[in-house]
């Protein structure tokens, strides 16, 4: 059955994220050079977390498990800076990004039980990620970013028709959940 946008885009809202859009499956490209940029490792989180790839499943695995699905809703925190260096504005973007997510990750889990997160940024739910020494400490938490699974977060948002860059001295955080 078709979600009822309208109440999940109020639901976003009130859980703090600045944007909210339907999302379409059909519309979502699982890239591998998208991967192949994960694995030059620019981040550092390359081989080093469950939520990152090679721990996180094949683009194969991540765009079957994705199939399953037809809809969902993409979300986003637009962080205002007060010039580009605005690195506390950039970190209060970042977490406001995590706190939303989590927040609706709750309460979406009520009616969607099976829904299938992709956040940002590889997790932080830990100081230090027990990749590979040991299980994921919280694998019901833990969440693959958008990027991780093979998508183009701009271009995911300009399917949606939600911008991906603001506007000067701004940054964007996005994530989504596919729900049925
Ligand atoms: S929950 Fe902890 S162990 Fe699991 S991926 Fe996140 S940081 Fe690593």
């Amino acid at each position: 059955m078709t979600p009822d946008y309208e109440a999940l885009i109020a639901l976003a809202k009130e859980c703090g994220f600045d944007c909210a859009a339907p999302l379409y499956t059909k519309d979502l490209k699982f890239r591998p050079e998208v991967r192949d940029m994960c694995a030059v490792n620019t981040c550092g989180r390359y081989n080093a977390s469950w939520s990152c790839p090679p721990a996180c499943g094949t683009l194969e695995e991540l765009s079957a498990r994705a199939a399953g699905y037809t809809e969902g809703i993409l979300v986003q925190t637009v962080g205002q800076l007060e010039d580009s260096f605005d690195w506390e504005g950039i970190q209060d973007a970042a977490a406001r990004q995590r706190d939303s997510f989590m927040k609706m990750w709750d309460l979406l889990e009520e009616q969607y039980p099976g829904l299938m997160p992709m956040g940002m940024g590889s997790c932080t739910l830990c100081e230090k990620c027990s990749y590979p020494d040991a299980p994921c400490r919280f694998p019901k938490r833990m969440t693959s970013s958008m990027e991780a699974c093979g998508l183009v977060v701009s271009e995911v948002c300009s399917r949606c028709g939600v911008p991906y860059n603001h506007g000067p001295n701004t940054i964007a955080y996005t994530g989504c959940f596919l729900l049925v």
